[in-house]
């Protein structure tokens, strides 16, 4: 193991709590619980260190991109604490650190430009990007490296400090992460706080931080947004998806289905943004649903660090419970398990990969998020019903329609209410592009140089280039 410094983390020696390995369902390790009386000195550090670390971009950037090496030079570290908290397969683990460190080589690099006013008066006005201050990060259990790193590298880069918070499920490759970083950031530049709530729900609320930024469900994120408001921090929410992928009457069955299934099932389909429902035109309906249920069938589920997994287990047992409950009353409803449709009798948290055939339409296994390895394939008889149908929730993060008449497709995309829509694939995002739920799924962008603008607050400078008069009456519009 390389020698990394100790995370710059909450230095307050306290109670710890267990962290469970979803694939025995057994504790292997603990963290941190540090309670919530503990941050005003962390924020205060936090802002303390934030006064020099905003003063100098270059600095900044080179501190970065040296960061982005320390922790792609660390990955066979960090793999395998990320497998064993999370599930995920260990390829998968060492993909989302190789995308963490590559998110911060972007934002690194990324500078805001100043930019002149020119509307013809005798002004020379310009709008200069400033940071914010201290930023609280909130992160869930799914990807937490990736996700950490989408909140902290444009916040940092900004010029802004960070106090970030992940879930208690997923604490150790956080941590882990944090001590690689503290190896060329400045000390409380950027913090780790692990522990239970009400540790997230203070730090929202914290009157030190100047933005929130979350990724969560959009229970939490209501609460978050509430807590945020007594301050009046900026608040950026990436909450739930229920991701409608429609499949149109020229669509190549055979040719889309590992594709389209592994934009469902992928980390257990424990993906904000992954397919969650179906729509199929009823003519090919039997033929979509076996092409799926044939992939289920054989995809290899077992433990992360076992070679050759595809699958691993959910993440943590209230989740489980959560899948199994949609799965049970969809199928008490009338719906046909074509794979799976229960958890595997095995230790840890293990559901079998699931495709449901002739669900009812309001079942919540269809018009909630069940975020597990559970995919509904519903049939539509006209596409407008199909769009109504992919439209009718009030989710609206990500959509894709599939299909060979590529034209046709945009069309179809176009209707869609979501952030972002895909042709015939899904989730395949680039660093460079806005991200941004619509409806509940989001406020606020991520991503791109959007991303870093919502870390930054505009500063105008008004340099008259005449003497000004006395006074000027304000225009009506002005007052
Ligand atoms: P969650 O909302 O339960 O928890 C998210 C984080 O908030 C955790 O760190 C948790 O400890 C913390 N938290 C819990 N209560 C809080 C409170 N009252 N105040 C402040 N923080 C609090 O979500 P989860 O179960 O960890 O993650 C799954 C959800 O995240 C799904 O809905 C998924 O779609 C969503 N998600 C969204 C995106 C996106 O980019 N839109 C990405 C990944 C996951």
């Amino acid at each position: 193991m390389a020698a990394h410094r100790p995370p710059t983390t909450c230095p307050t020696p306290g109670e710890r709590f267990a962290v469970v390995d979803p694939a025995t369902g057994e504790a292997f390790d603990e963290a941190p619980d540090e309670q919530p009386d503990e941050l005003d000195a962390v924020v205060g550090r936090s802002h303390e260190a934030w006064r020099s670390w905003r003063a100098d971009a270059g600095a900044r950037t080179t501190a970065l991109l040296k960061a982005a090496d320390a922790v792609e030079a660390a990955g066979a570290d960090i793999a395998p604490v990320l497998t064993r908290e999370q599930g995920k397969p260990l390829s998968e683990s060492y993909a989302e650190i190789a995308r963490t460190a590559a998110r911060m080589r972007y934002f690194a690099e990324l500078v805001p430009r100043p930019e002149p006013i020119t509307d013809g008066r005798p002004v020379r006005s310009e709008v200069r990007w400033r940071p914010l201050g201290p930023v609280a990060a909130i992160t869930p259990w799914n990807f937490p490296l990736q996700l950490a790193s989408a909140k902290f590298a444009p916040a940092l880069a900004a010029g802004n400090t960070v106090v970030l918070k992940p879930s208690p499920f997923t604490p150790l490759a956080t941590r882990l992460l944090g001590s690689v970083l503290s190896t060329a950031l400045p000390e409380n530049v950027l913090t780790i706080v692990t522990g239970h709530e009400p540790l997230g729900a203070r730090l929202a609320s914290h009157p030190g931080m100047r933005h929130v930024t979350f990724t969560g469900s959009i229970p939490t994120g209501r609460a978050v947004a509430q807590g945020a408001a007594a301050s009046l921090a900026r608040v950026t929410l990436e909450l739930g998806g229920n991701d409608a992928a429609i499949l149109l009457e020229d669509v190549d069955v055979e040719g889309i289905a590992e594709r389209l299934f592994w934009a469902a099932f992928r980390n257990c389909g424990q993906v904000c943004m992954a397919v969650k429902r179906v729509y199929v035109p009823a003519r090919l309906y039997s033929h979509v649903v076996e092409a799926l249920g044939q992939r289920a069938r054989t995809a290899v589920v077992g433990a992360g660090l076992d070679p050759g997994t595809q699958l691993g287990p959910v993440n943590n047992a209230p989740q489980l419970a959560r899948i199994e409950n949609y799965t049970s009353q969809a199928l008490a409803d009338g719906a046909r398990a074509v794979a799976g449709g229960h958890r595997l009798d095995r230790p840890g948290y293990f559901f079998a990969p699931t495709i449901l055939a002739d669900v009812p339409p309001g079942s919540p296994v269809v018009t909630e998020e069940q975020f597990g390895p559970v995919l509904p394939v519903l049939p539509y008889e006209s596409l407008d019903e199909a769009v109504e149908a992919a439209n009718g929730t009030g989710y609206g993060l990500g959509g894709s329609v599939w299909g060979t008449d590529l034209d046709r497709a945009e069309e179809v995309a176009d209707r869609l209410e979501c952030g972002t829509a895909w042709i015939n694939h899904h989730a395949e995002l680039s660093l460079a592009q806005p991200f941004a739920g619509s409806k509940e799924s989001g406020v606020g962008v991520a991503g791109g140089p959007w991303g870093l603008y919502g870390n930054l607050r505009p500063f105008v400078v008004h340099r008259p280039l005449v003497e000004p008069s006395p006074f000027v009456e304000p225009s009506p519009q002005e007052a």
